[in-house]
């Protein structure tokens, strides 16, 4: 396929690479002027987006979106697909999409998770958002770039789906690291709370797959001083996205809302800022009540 790819950065370029690798032709654009020996460089959004198949943008806000949307929809064949992989506020998507869809497109929102490991490893799980057509039609992209990728219903359900998991997962670890710290007052060793949790009802991803105390269960961020993995600063991000749905829905959410004021503190007031976000436990077990 013929395909432009919008936003080479952390995620975007691997995946855009990957997609290279398996023989699509790629015209990619970053306004950081970020390219590769592997495909060609654009020099607009516009040029990248002309006569191509797809369009897959990976950009970092709702805003920029929009932005970039109304640069390259004018420039796109009818008929090609707009997938945005960005995440953003489901507002944004569902606009832009709406936009897509006025001019003869097929839009998608496909949010994703995995990370920059997933994105490099081609093993992204994506959330999509869209008609079935376009989701279709997309399919071998998603096999390439990731190992999953399930259709969550119309246009802003991948970032519906997309931040209540992260809603989950901030909460889950903020729990998870509590729980450490009030071990550690207790003289409970974090090998034995580790064991007995991971395997008892306080499971969960947190601390199974991504244990935040460091030379505990699998390899994660912890047992590398806290470099991210997944940012305090982009779950920050997530939760502030997913209070902006909840206040806009009605949606009663008191226990992301706390998540939110939390990463806010101790990414802006604190020591945070580009750590890991599961560095919460080190800054629980260093502060008293
Ligand atoms: P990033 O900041 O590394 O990359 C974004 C890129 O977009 C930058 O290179 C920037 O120059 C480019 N850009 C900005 N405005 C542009 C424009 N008008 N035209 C073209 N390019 C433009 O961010 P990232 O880590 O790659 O994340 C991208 C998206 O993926 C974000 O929405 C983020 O929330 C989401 N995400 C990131 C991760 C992660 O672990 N990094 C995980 C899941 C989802």
């Amino acid at each position: 396929m013929k395909i432009g790819f919008i936003g080479l950065g952390n995620m975007g370029l691997p995946m855009a690479e990957n997609l290279a690798r398996a023989g699509h032709d790629i015209a990619g654009f970053d306004v950081a002027g970020i390219g590769s020996d592997m495909f060609t460089s654009a020099a607009s959004a516009a040029e990248a987006a002309r006569d191509a198949d797809v369009v897959i943008t990976m950009l970092p806000s709702g805003e920029i979106l929009r932005r970039v949307t109304d640069e390259i929809v004018p420039a796109m064949k009818p008929g090609s697909v707009f997938l945005d992989c960005s995440t953003v506020d489901v507002e944004s998507a569902r606009d832009v999409a709406e936009t897509a869809r006025r001019a003869g497109l097929s839009a998608l929102d496909a949010p994703v998770s995995g990370g920059i490991g997933g994105a490099k490893a081609g093993t992204l799980t994506f959330m999509v958002g869209g008609d079935a057509d376009g989701f279709e039609r997309a399919g071998s992209l998603f096999d390439i770039m990731g190992a999953k990728a399930v259709h969550c219903g119309p246009s802003g359900n991948g970032q519906a789906a997309k931040i209540c998991n992260n809603m989950i997962l901030g909460i889950t670890m903020i729990g998870t690291c509590e729980a450490f710290a009030l071990a550690d007052r207790l003289g409970l060793d974090r090998q034995a709370m580790f064991d007995v949790v991971s395997t008892s009802s306080g499971y969960s991803w947190s601390m199974n797959a991504y244990c935040p105390a460091p030379g505990i269960g699998p390899e994660s961020p912890a047992d590398n001083d806290y470099r991210p993995g997944f940012s305090a600063d982009l779950m920050l991000k997530d939760l502030r996205l997913a209070q902006k749905a909840a206040e806009a829905a009605g949606a009663d959410t008191p226990l992301g809302l706390a998540a939110r004021d939390l990463y806010a503190r101790f990414v802006e007031e604190e020591d945070g800022a580009g750590r890991d976000f599961s560095a919460m436990l080190p800054r629980f077990a260093g502060r008293k009540r």
